[in-house]
């Protein structure tokens, strides 16, 4: 009988583990009505961007891009591109052929230092410069004067279609003497101080923009630009008379949401966690981009690694034992939350995993960590829909129609590299908008040739206007 009473105190004691941990995970679990609620305040943040009266302190900035049209198949020749902003730094020469639509590519991937990302702004944009001069060396172009387009995946307040002016920075990027300033400036300036080549800087763009008119150049109805990957973001065609920011009433113009921001007047408060708030707190910018650091991949992991200190703390997990891995910063990359919620991994490969990350784990440990991340990646695709609800819903009423067919171009390393992400995503935006038809388009390299589409078309009009 002193045997059966420890069997019975060890199950109680492992129920009473469970509860805790259950507690833990439901924080993450949110129900149809409240989704619907994120939804319904997504859409009134988006009204406030557009309108004169409240644009200055809105969340979601709804910013012009002066982007209007897409492309419409005459457009050729070489241009380069940058794309600055996502997961790698990038140079591009893209080679457009009318009629045929066909892009042709070739580009270089380079590296951004630490160092560089959070030193000073002239540093950065040395930096950039010099990736552009291996690059054209090593194309042999330099002296080709190619027209430029810059994809710049931040925050920037534009007048037209060449000039942007840095807001704040987000994600991993902190350089100094930038914020408030023209990002295209500081490229031609940087390119004097070389004094090496010259470059024609037709177009900064943001990566949604660019995701969305690659989808465009093959997709008429792709009106709508998402990105969930390092950052999250989402761009889409709005009426002229409903931007209260720029004259004229005639057609549209795309507008870069920066949704990311959603949530930084506490109105997401109360399905925020302390493990969000811990996350906020240790990144570099306190307070902003609320909803993007619930939704995307720089961030999950650190939610994910918040949750697992708690757990061990709390004695649920790794026994304990709290390792110095464990306290690291941003150890858990979209990739290793892709393969751990990986359906076709055994339980084994998991502490494989964990144990490449310097965790020794338990088979129970391994049990619980996955179902960590898969509460976190769910509950992050379910607000990423409801976000894109609001968006496509919108767009039906505003042209009045019963039923809307509309098409997302969508890039991202999450949306692209989690086996249930984008799933997901659609699931949500199925239940929220019951009445758009939503196709989901995958852009193939959409920042970079999506940079080089609106070059393309810019330099077209440009031409146009000088005949
Ligand atoms: C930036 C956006 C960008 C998104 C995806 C966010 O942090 O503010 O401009 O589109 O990341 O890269
Ligand atoms: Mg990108």
């Amino acid at each position: 009988t002193k045997g059966a009473a420890m069997v019975t105190a060890v199950a109680s004691r492992v129920q009473a583990q469970r509860k805790q941990i259950d507690k833990v995970l439901a924080l993450f679990r949110l129900t149809q009505e409240q989704l619907v609620g994120i939804r319904d305040k997504m859409r009134v943040e988006l009204e406030y961007g557009l309108k004169r009266d409240t644009h200055p302190l809105a969340t979601v900035k709804m910013l012009p891009t002066y982007v209007c049209g897409m492309p419409d198949g005459t457009e050729k020749g070489k241009f380069l591109a940058l794309d600055l902003g996502g997961t790698n730094f990038r140079v591009l020469l893209m080679k457009i052929r009318s009629g045929r639509r066909s892009v042709r590519m070739y580009n270089k991937i380079f590296a951004i230092p630490l160092e560089i990302m959070q030193g000073t702004g002239e540093e950065l944009f040395d930096h950039i410069v010099q990736c552009i001069a291996d690059f054209l060396d090593y194309m042999g172009l330099k002296g080709a004067q190619l027209p430029l387009g810059f994809t710049f995946s931040f925050p920037c307040r534009q007048a037209s279609i060449d000039k942007g002016t840095l807001i704040e920075w987000t994600k991993g990027f902190k350089a100094t003497d930038c914020e408030g300033e023209d990002v295209v400036d500081m490229l031609r300036e940087a390119i004097k101080r070389r004094n090496e080549f010259d470059l024609d800087i037709v177009a900064v763009v943001n990566d949604t923009v660019g995701t969305m008119m690659t989808c465009g150049y093959e997709d008429r109805n792709c009106e709508v630009g998402l990105i969930a990957g390092t950052g999250s973001n989402m761009c889409y065609m709005e009426e002229m008379r409903n931007i209260e920011l720029v004259e004229g009433d005639e057609g549209k113009m795309c507008i870069n949401t920066e949704w990311g921001g959603f949530g930084d007047n506490g109105c997401l408060d109360d399905i925020r966690t302390q493990y969000d708030k811990e996350v906020d707190e240790g990144s570099l910018n306190p307070g902003k981009q609320r909803y993007e650091k619930m939704t995307s991949g720089m961030y999950l992991g650190e939610i994910v690694r918040q949750i697992l200190i708690d757990l061990t703390k709390q004695g649920l997990l790794f026994r304990g034992q709290i390792s110095e891995r464990l306290r690291t910063r941003g150890i858990f990359e979209t990739k290793f939350l892709s393969q751990i919620e990986s359906d076709r991994l055994a339980l084994l490969q998991v502490r494989k995993i964990l144990q490449q990350l310097g965790l020794d784990s338990t088979c129970e440990d391994s049990i619980v960590v996955k179902e960590v991340c898969g509460a976190v990646s769910r509950r992050a695709a379910e607000l990423c829909g409801a976000g894109l609800a609001a968006i496509v819903e919108k767009r039906r009423e505003d042209q009045g129609f019963e039923h809307l067919k509309i098409t997302v171009g969508v890039d991202g390393t999450l949306y692209k590299l989690h086996p249930h992400f984008s799933r997901i995503l659609q699931e949500t935006v199925k239940e929220l908008a019951p009445r758009c038809d939503v196709t989901f388009m995958l852009s193939e390299d959409g920042s970079g040739k999506g940079a080089a589409l609106i070059t393309a078309v810019a330099k077209r009009l440009q031409q146009a206007r000088r005949e």
